[in-house]
């Protein structure tokens, strides 16, 4: 459980001014072969790319912090998903957190998002394309209610379904993380169509956006994959789950210490800091 609940994107904005990590003082891809190294929770990446900041179908947020890096498998990912969206004229994509040039631990925002397979899309489709400065300082729109048991209706949009449900369906997607109150409403608005919702997981916060996952990458021989979803749309019991009072001792997830970092990842750190 542990492990699981490192995997995690985890909010940690309450958490004021943590320290920088070393991996922020690495501004630019390390060259080589891309390979995705260690766990979402605790890795790095070797040969990553930046997704191009000028395109047609995205925008990408907070360019300052410079967390547009990630796996080649990433970027065609993000590149195919808001191709279909452009496509379909469901909006503008808004593109959030990827990973560091390195990838590795972020001083705050996530336990996740370090071995370049991570992304979060914000759950809302613009008409019209943001400003530079929207884009810096972005606003979130929160699509669930006060008490956490549904979605705010004039904030739900069926073009939001549309874009979970092709991100879902693609081929490299493993997870795709969501509030319990959104997966509710995709499985209220799922018709047949539904072995998609198997990958939409209930998580915590995750209110504006959705944190999509890919699976290791081809010739990432150190990448270490997560067991699949358990079988089903998961609307039923698990889902319900969430809705529960809690029981003593459970709620979110405390703040652990990172384990040790995969060998290949500390390695690099070392030469990076020689
Ligand atoms: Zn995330």
């Amino acid at each position: 459980m542990k492990k699981l609940l490192l995997a995690f994107c985890t909010l940690l904005a309450s958490t004021p001014l943590l320290a920088a990590t070393p991996w922020q003082s690495i501004h630019q891809p390390i060259s080589g072969q891309p390979q995705s190294i260690g766990a979402f929770a605790n890795g790095c990446i070797v040969g990553a790319q930046p997704l191009p900041l000028e395109a047609a179908n995205y925008q990408v947020m907070r360019q300052d912090q410079r967390r547009y890096f990630g796996h080649p498998d990433l970027i065609l990912f993000i590149q195919r998903l808001t191709t279909q969206v452009g496509n379909l004229g469901l909006g503008e994509v808004l593109i959030g957190d990827m990973g560091m040039a390195a990838g590795g631990r972020f001083s705050s925002g996530h336990a996740s998002h370090q071995s370049g397979l991570d992304v979060d899309i914000w759950l809302q489709l613009p008409k019209k394309r943001w400003t530079a400065q929207m884009l810096l300082k972005p606003q979130p729109l929160d699509l669930v209610s006060a008490d956490g048991r549904n979605v705010v209706a004039r904030h739900w949009q069926p073009q939001i379904d549309s874009l979970i449900k092709l991100a879902a369906k693609d081929e490299e997607v493993t997870r795709i993380f969501v509030n319990p109150a959104i997966k509710k409403q995709l499985c209220a608005d799922a018709g047949a169509d539904r072995d998609w919702l198997r990958k939409v997981r209930p998580w915590f916060g995750h209110r504006a956006h959705m944190h999509v996952r890919l699976r290791c990458p081809v010739g990432s021989t150190e990448c270490e994959e997560q067991a699949s979803p358990p079988a089903g749309d998961g609307c039923g019991a698990e889902l319900n789950s969430w809705f529960e009072p809690k029981k003593p001792g459970s709620g979110s997830p405390v703040k652990r210490e990172p384990p040790p970092l995969p060998p290949s990842c500390q390695a690099l750190l070392d030469k990076h800091l020689l």
